[in-house]
């Protein structure tokens, strides 16, 4: 399994070996792909993470979902785990502030019977994922952005906090040193926790929440909390979530397009494969950015495909625990 920090640094090294021989970056064949595991198949419960981090979700999850509960419980419960975690810098509190220094969380949420809701931008809360479930479930809406979804918060009883911890506090301000002050896209200041979960009785729901780019402009929203973009549940067919640049995935309505090519036929593999094409058709600079995909189908297949090398995924069910590399398209040079 790489980690991400071994993507980063060969994504580093690809950079270096970009100024030297063209791209720094080599096309991967099948055959090259490293040795990992088929994607496996699972029986339900089953809950599906974007990261290594993931598997704390899932584990957390695993308690609503093992006892009977429903997947939308355990979804939002588990993503409510890595939002709590202020050393987690990408997700919830602790996560990146925008260039100004203000920690912005975008997240959506999707129930098996179709109702979703989100908020963008919202200030001050550790948990973007039950606010945007308090929209669907409160509220006759399905986004609420920005003062309104804070006001919004407020009113359902959640409590205002400070989200920039200190150890962010430092990295931005070491950040603006250097920076000029611009949002620059890059791999290595963002992630994102994209959660599904299925339960005892086959149902599916989905989560995904983010404290999105680092250093991003005051109002920048992903496309985390974009419905068919960062997170797409159909409950007939399987769902799918995504995490990179969200300008590149909402570009090609990333998650929706998984899903609507599981309904036509393919593999979630093969709908996750054809999904990072289309992202690179569309996104010219592709090789400097990460753009990652994960599904299910109603089958409880799982497949799993990105842009770059270094992206993987948690997944726990009855039979199976563990943390998979996802194949990709490309590989860093590894010098
Ligand atoms: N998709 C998120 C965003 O663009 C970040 C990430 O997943 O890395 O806000």
């Amino acid at each position: 399994m790489s980690s991400r920090r071994d993507f980063i640094q060969k994504a580093t090294l690809g950079s270096v070996a970009a100024a030297i021989s063209g791209t720094g970056f080599v096309a991967c064949k099948e055959s090259q792909q490293p040795d990992s595991k088929e994607p496996p198949s699972a029986v339900f419960p089953l809950a599906l993470a974007t990261w290594d981090f993931g598997a704390k979700a899932n584990d957390e999850a695993w308690k609503i979902l093992s006892t009977g509960g429903s997947a939308l419980d355990a979804v939002v419960a588990g993503v409510g785990v890595i939002e709590a975690d202020p050393k987690n810098t990408t997700v919830g509190i602790g996560g990146a502030p925008d260039r100004d220094g203000r920690v912005t969380l975008d997240a959506c949420v999707m129930a098996p019977d179709g109702r979703c809701g989100a908020v963008c931008a919202l200030e001050h809360i550790v948990h973007p994922a039950q606010v945007a479930r308090a929209v669907m479930e409160k509220t006759p809406h399905a986004i609420i952005v920005g003062v309104g979804a804070l006001e919004f918060a407020l009113s359902q009883g959640f409590k205002k906090e400070n989200l920039l911890t200190e150890e962010s506090r430092l990295a931005w301000e070491a950040w603006k040193k250097t920076s000029k002050y611009e949002p620059k896209i890059n791999v290595e200041l963002h992630d994102t926790i994209g959660m599904i979960t299925i339960d005892q009785r086959g149902d599916i729901a989905g989560c995904c929440t983010t404290s999105g780019l680092a250093y991003k402009m005051r109002g920048r929203v992903g496309d985390s909390p974009i419905i068919g973009a960062g997170l797409f549940v159909d409950n007939e067919i399987g769902a799918a979530t995504a995490t990179g640049l969200g300008e590149a995935v909402i570009r090609a309505v990333g998650s929706f397009l998984v899903v609507e090519l599981m309904r036509h036929g393919r593999t979630p593999q093969e709908a996750c494969e054809e999904a990072v094409s289309r992202v690179m058709k569309k996104y010219q600079d592709y090789m400097e950015i990460q753009v990652g995909f994960v599904a299910v189908n109603k089958q409880g297949q799982i497949g799993a495909y990105s842009i770059q090398s270094g992206f993987n995924y948690a997944l726990l069910t009855g039979s199976d625990k563990g943390v998979y590399d996802a194949k990709y398209k490309v590989q860093a040079k590894e010098e």
